[in-house]
């Protein structure tokens, strides 16, 4: 259903040789890597952890980029803020991020560490996302949208500064830098070839045209979630909102649970 490379199919028909064809093909389909791009240790679970779940389980091997070193992520009523409590912090975001990894079976969760609440979408940030990609090599990139949604009513919480940035800076890596030889020359002398995303998924993005069936692994979604007990405090308060919001998205296109994106495919 979202595994669908039918309009591929016919631009390589449209354009390429027979061989190129089946090269290219060949390659996306042998290369089932997937990476989700995102600030904070626990973005990926609300937003996307269905559908990575999903995917892991069709075989795809699935990374994380965590942009910031989530030390903004502490107690509300907090009064000792310094470097030593936000390096705690730091440590148990990073080590729920990973267990929860560990629930939806991803590989790996790669921290960029730059500072939480100030990330902006850098030149420095392009780069370190491009060599990530190159190096990984993922055929589907997840990322959050880099604007937001004002209708019905905004969502705050949902657009953080940092999840903005962390929108341009990932847009501006997979295209063009990351497929362009030309860009960051520095990362060739690395040994990182150039790369082409094949197709990106943007969550909370002002336009929605695909959903994911996640009914198979919502459970697997709120287990992941439960596993950031720093931020999710009493998880059933929360539980129950996310699942009226996944079947809110789900009855929006005839299936139990969904996470709705804005797919393109990068042709
Ligand atoms: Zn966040």
């Amino acid at each position: 259903m979202y595994n669908d490379f039918s309009r591929l199919d016919a631009s390589l028909h449209a354009c390429g040789t027979r061989e190129k064809e089946r090269a290219l093909v060949s390659e996306q389909e042998q290369s089932k890597v997937a990476m989700v791009i995102m600030a904070h240790p626990d973005d990926a679970e609300f937003g996307c952890a269905g559908t990575v779940a999903l995917w892991v389980r069709e075989g795809w091997d699935v990374y994380y980029v965590v942009c910031t070193d989530g030390a903004g992520g502490g107690p509300d009523d907090a009064t000792d803020v310094g470097l030593e409590a936000q390096r705690r912090v730091t440590e148990t975001r990073k080590r729920e991020q990973r267990a929860a990894g560990e629930i939806l079976g991803i590989k790996d969760v790669i921290f960029l560490n730059y500072p939480d609440g100030e990330l902006e979408p850098t030149i420095d940030l392009r780069r370190d996302l491009v060599r990530v990609l190159r190096r990984y090599r993922p055929a589907r990139v997840i990322c959050p949208s880099p604007e937001r949604i004002w209708t019905p009513v905004l969502m705050i919480r949902r657009y953080h500064p940092d999840h903005l940035a962390v929108g341009v800076a990932s847009m501006a890596a997979i295209y063009p830098a990351s497929q362009n030889p030309w860009a960051f020359p520095e990362l060739m002398n690395e040994g990182l070839p150039p790369h082409k995303v094949s197709e990106i998924y943007i969550m909370g993005a002002p336009a929605v045209n695909y959903a994911v069936d996640i009914s198979a692994t919502i459970e697997q979604k709120l287990a992941a979630m439960r596993a950031h007990v720093s931020q999710v405090g009493n998880f059933t308060e929360l539980e129950p909102r996310i699942r009226k919001f996944s079947a809110e998205q789900g009855a929006r296109h005839g299936m139990t649970y969904a996470e709705e994106f804005h797919r393109a495919e990068n042709l």
